[in-house]
């Protein structure tokens, strides 16, 4: 099967106006206040919030 008309290019490039990435949302750590991923666990101190903090391990040469 083939397509019955070819696609313009006007809709073509209407299509593809949403096809751009968009930059990732960053959120501030509340307790060291390191850039971090909004409803994720902070890389640096393993914060989530009040009740929740993870307990990273320590690296080995320290
Ligand atoms: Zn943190």
């Amino acid at each position: 099967m083939l397509p019955v008309k070819k696609t313009s290019k006007s809709r073509t490039r209407t299509r593809r106006s949403h096809h751009r990435l968009r930059p990732v949302n960053y959120s501030l750590c509340k307790q060291c206040g390191t850039a971090k991923l909004p409803h994720a666990a902070c890389g640096q101190c393993g914060y989530v919030n009040e009740k929740i903090t993870l307990k990273l391990a320590e690296e080995a040469e320290s």
